[in-house]
């Protein structure tokens, strides 16, 4: 499967940007006239209150920017001219005063602006908006259709921060986690609409960045009626989707091809699935032909689903156990029982929301891999995996690494694992590659 997105917005052509002084041919959106109201807020480094507004950058500070990565960060930015507002679209230029890009402005966040176009002649408005929205959704047109869900729009790497939209059958959920995509809100509920007719778009914007951004946490139906019963089929499995109250936006659609993996490994295997949601991944092992699965997570509710998914799907129940437990002593308790297991799949929650959590993050990550390898017989196989922005692949893979050197075991990594392909990953934006995981065979 392969996102074949094709953006229609045109490459920008630096050369005829030339030296131009920008602020001669400003053009903007129309001024903010509605919830973002509340959010106005004079800029952090004011500049010339009577000149056009723009962010204009400290000498040097462009370089990111020219490589394409979509962020402004506040460090960067010499002064804000004019007096916008936040989510209003400015122009960035570097400090000779040449156009970089069209960004959403942020007063209050620590990234001042985030890029919506690089091309200095296209306007940002709902035209623009539809064409990056419909190019997203076009793009996974071209991807193996092996799930009622589907993950339509992932922010930055498809042009939209601040964007994420998700799709279960005929309901969408829509997730907003920045000032720039909320002043857009309802003309992308408004294309979303006319572009999939869905029964329902719901709004899921209560992520973490929302807070970061200064913005409110909001949720509820934008348009349409929210089914009762939200389900999503996945490979064939029958999956029930808590799009109101259910983690993320209710389903985590990015471990769509992993969990087939696991599917086709487990058989014979006595499995260990921490951190199991609404049980993906022992779903996919007992379909696989697993002689056993011990699934575990803090959440009562997600287990209350999880249950319900097995009896949906009609798999044995014999070979399925579920305990409500903290997966960091659960695993201590296994360990002093003696217990193990020819499989074991962890797959936490982001310890490192960004780099600053790194370190404490590594710590978790090392005590749960250090144990699982303690609880794995020889030959068994660990699924490990980071959602963790704050830790990249490379530190990831040494933290285990590690774990498994404390455990004293060698182990051989079988397999680099990722997001699926409705996930896609901006190059310029290595933030985007959240997700990573090692399929590890440990000596026999
Ligand atoms: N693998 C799942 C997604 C896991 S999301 C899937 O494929 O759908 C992470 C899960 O970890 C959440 O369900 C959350 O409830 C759970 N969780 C968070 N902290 C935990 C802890 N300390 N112990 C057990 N579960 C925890």
């Amino acid at each position: 499967m392969t996102d074949k997105t094709k953006r229609t917005p045109s490459t920008p052509h630096r050369a005829s940007q030339g030296n131009r002084d920008f602020r001669k041919r400003t053009r903007r959106d129309t001024p903010p006239a509605d919830a973002l109201a509340s959010q106005v807020r004079s800029a952090p480094i004011t500049g010339s209150a009577s000149a056009p507004a723009a962010i204009l950058l400290r000498e040097g500070r462009e370089k990111s920017l020219l490589r394409r990565h979509p962020w402004v960060f506040s460090g960067a930015v010499e002064r804000i001219d004019g007096a916008p507002v936040s989510g209003q679209t400015l122009p960035v230029l570097d400090s000779g005063g040449k156009f970089i890009a069209w960004a959403a402005y942020n007063a209050s966040s620590q990234i001042t602006a985030r890029i919506w176009s690089w091309n200095q002649d296209e306007a940002i408005d709902a035209d623009f908006f539809r064409r990056r929205i419909s190019a997203a959704v076009a793009g996974r047109a071209g991807l193996e259709r092996a799930s009622s869900g589907m993950r339509l729009v992932h922010a930055e790497s498809d042009g939209l921060p601040g964007l994420i939209v998700d799709q279960y059958g005929d309901v969408l959920v829509m997730q907003i986690g920045s000032v720039g995509a909320e002043h857009w809100r309802e003309t992308f509920a408004d294309i979303l609409q006319s572009l999939c007719s869905p029964a329902c778009i719901y709004e899921r914007s209560d992520s973490d960045s929302r807070t970061l951004e200064g913005l409110e946490l909001r949720c509820g139906v934008l348009r349409g009626t929210l089914p009762e019963t939200v389900e999503v089929i996945e490979h064939g499995l029958h999956f029930g989707v808590d799009v109101a109250e259910g983690q993320k936006t209710g389903f985590y659609l990015d471990q769509r091809d992993n969990r087939a993996l696991t599917e086709t490994m487990s058989s014979g295997r006595d499995v260990l699935n921490c951190f199991c949601y609404t049980g993906g991944f022992s779903l996919y092992a007992l379909r696989g032909g697993a002689k056993s699965v011990l699934s575990m997570d803090a959440s009562s509710d997600a287990l209350r689903i999880a249950r319900d998914n097995l009896t949906r799907n009609g798999l044995n129940e014999s070979r399925a156990e579920w305990q409500e437990a903290d997966v960091f002593q659960a695993l201590r308790k296994l360990r002093d029982q003696g217990r193990s297991f020819d499989m074991i799949i962890l797959d936490p929650p982001k310890f490192a929301p960004t780099a600053a959590f790194a370190e404490k993050a590594a710590r978790g990550y090392k005590d749960i891999n250090l144990l699982g390898f303690k609880l794995l017989r020889p030959g068994g196989l660990l699924f490990t995996y980071s959602c963790s922005g704050g830790i990249n692949e490379e530190l990831f893979q040494k933290i285990i690494a590690g774990a498994a050197l404390d455990a004293g075991v060698d182990a051989q990594i079988i397999h680099h694992l990722h997001a699926s392909p409705d996930h896609p990953v901006l190059l310029s934006f290595p933030e985007g590659a959240y997700l990573k995981g090692l399929a590890l065979r440990v000596a026999g």
